[in-house]
């Protein structure tokens, strides 16, 4: 720590190297614009943020003046930031910690004049760090990337994040990995079994390398299909929507088999920022998305957050937040927040009028009166707007659907009707409420499975019940998306599902195979289980017998 008797020039040292930080943060927004999805993107957006006079800077520049040098005016603001973020409970807000220090780490090697050294990458690199960053990841060019191992880190960090949007294996959490020893040797990074190998012998390679061609082969022959609408060995069409909010490749909507989204994570955009995103910046987001699906519906999910979706501007602090103040619970505590939502939702889909709104964690049938009330306002207010404004546009009323992912709501099902238009069964908070398991808890993950007896009755009660009320109802939960779990609901009657992008080939794949007959007497034959293993083992058993063992092998 050192004091100057100077500070205006200790000043212009921070501004210019504030000034090429950004410099670079701009060439890595540029060189990651095509990789990369916009939403991932927004991981710059906080840098910069981070770099405005009101975060950072002024806390710097007041110990600049308070006598201290640049060098340890920036370490005493980051230190600071950083003890407060890693003191916070939630992980989202933990997780920020990774970026003051990636972030004070360029400001450093500018004010040292340490940047813009030549980094020797190999080709085929394994980035290996105690903490593996967004913008480690975005200085080195994709195709040299071949892995990524962090000790640091969990789904939520923006390393996981982008790794995952970006199709690199990673494995994130590692312990007891000797780091100084690893420079110039071979690994296998197994992003399926979380697996890291150091120096692996000739029978581990081996096996990995004939794994990896298989896995390549089997990727390359669901390509084949990718065009073909999704359909049973018998012919029943079952239409494929995606999971999205983290953005996604500007292609995928054009695909003809993809026919919309069926649940866009709208929390993800407020997720991405250090404040509310305003009404007209929610309608751009909103209007893109929409834009890109023209013609297509797209089921946009009003805010959920609480439990583990935690915003960093508006901690919510609770002894059992999967049971507090959660999804519509809090839109509904702050009616502003759902309006200002809404409008930009109803004003993006003017000129489209591809969307559907979704309610989540519905508990009470009172919460759905009220959700509706408050969008007919909001369409109101955008109407008069639009006609104040001597645009006699008509607004489109969007349709309105709500999640049915707390238990609750499996017995009011006759009382949705009239009152909404379509639902969606959400099986990862519906698993977690019957069974009564945080999903986020490792010490009870072995009890959490969507196989669950329990867990497929209640889906196959909603989906006679749905069925007799006329609600049209389709699946966005992580089930849909899982090859086994699509069978169960395909032969449940299911009709629409809805998952993550990388899922769609495969279950494409395995339902061509299957009679929907076979797929019926499956879910008889599960329903009669009384454990989730008895399910798994004839699932698999049933895929076996359809032959599509294909997707059972390890890396499939
Ligand atoms: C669900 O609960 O199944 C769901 C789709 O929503 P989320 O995972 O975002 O809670
Ligand atoms: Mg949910």
């Amino acid at each position: 720590m050192k004091k100057v008797s100077e500070s205006e020039p200790e000043k212009a040292r921070y501004f210019n190297a504030v000034e090429n930080t950004r410099a670079d943060i701009i060439q890595m927004t540029q060189r990651m614009s095509d990789q990369l999805p916009k939403d991932a993107l927004a991981i710059f957006d906080v840098y910069q943020q981070l770099l405005d006079a009101a975060s950072l800077g002024n806390e710097v520049v007041d110990k600049i003046n308070q006598g201290w040098c640049a060098v340890s005016a920036l370490k005493i603001v980051v230190e600071k930031y950083i003890a407060e973020f890693e003191k916070m409970d939630d992980p989202y807000i933990r997780e920020r910690a990774v970026d003051v220090k990636d972030l004070s780490r360029r400001l450093l090697e500018h004010l040292t004049a340490k940047a813009n050294r030549a980094l020797a990458i190999p080709t085929s690199a394994i980035i290996i760090a105690e903490e593996v960053t967004a913008s480690m990841l975005a200085e080195i060019p994709r195709e040299q990337i071949t892995g990524i191992v962090s000790f640091k880190g969990a789904e939520n960090s923006h390393a996981a994040i982008m790794a995952r949007a970006l199709g690199i294996p990673a494995v994130i959490g590692v312990r007891d990995v000797p780091i100084l020893q690893l420079d110039d040797v071979d690994i296998i990074v197994d992003g399926y079994s979380g697996k890291v190998f150091i120096c692996p012998n000739e029978a581990i390679l081996d096996e990995y390398r004939k794994l990896e061609s298989e896995d390549k082969a089997f990727a390359d022959l669901l390509k084949q299909e990718a065009d073909e609408y999704a359909q049973t060995a018998c012919g029943r069409r079952i239409s494929m929507y995606i999971n999205s909010g983290m953005g996604f490749e500007g292609d995928i909507a054009e695909q003809q088999h993809i026919e919309g989204i069926g649940l866009y994570r709208t929390e993800y955009l407020f997720m991405m920022r250090q404040r509310f995103p305003s009404e007209q910046e929610q309608q751009a987001f909103y209007q893109e998305v929409l834009g890109d699906f023209d013609g297509k519906p797209v089921i946009m999910r009003t805010l959920d957050v609480g439990g583990d979706k935690q915003l960093p501007y508006f901690p919510i602090i609770e002894e059992n937040p999967f049971l507090g103040w959660r999804g519509i619970r809090l839109t509904l505590d702050h009616s502003e927040i759902f309006l200002v939502q809404i409008r930009a939702m109803i004003k993006a889909n003017i000129l489209t009028n591809n969307l559907h709104i979704m309610l989540p964690m519905v508990s009470d049938i009172g919460e759905i009166e009220e959700a509706s009330r408050l969008i007919k306002q909001a369409h109101r207010e955008v109407e008069k707007e639009m006609f104040d404004a001597d645009n006699a546009a008509r607004v489109p009323m969007p349709k309105i659907g709500v999640m049915i992912e707390v238990p609750s709501m499996i017995f009011q099902l006759d009382k949705l009707k009239g009152k909404i238009d379509f639902c969606s069964i959400g099986t990862n908070d519906l698993t977690q409420y019957l069974l009564a398991v945080d999903r986020n808890n490792d010490k009870v993950s072995g009890l959490y499975d969507a196989y669950h007896p329990t867990v497929l009755t209640a889906i196959k009660m909603i989906a006679d019940e749905t069925k007799k009320i006329g609600i049209p109802c389709s699946v966005c939960g992580e089930l849909a998306g899982d090859p086994g779990g699509a069978m169960l609901l395909t032969g449940m009657g299911f009709d629409q599902l809805s998952m993550n992008t990388q899922n769609v080939l495969r279950v494409k794949w395995v339902l061509k195979k299957a009679d929907h007959l076979v797929l019926q007497k499956l879910v008889e034959d599960v329903l009669d289980c009384t454990r989730p293993d008895q399910v798994k083992f004839r699932v698999n058993r049933t895929i076996l017998n359809i032959g599509a063992a294909g997707i059972l092998r390890a890396g499939n």
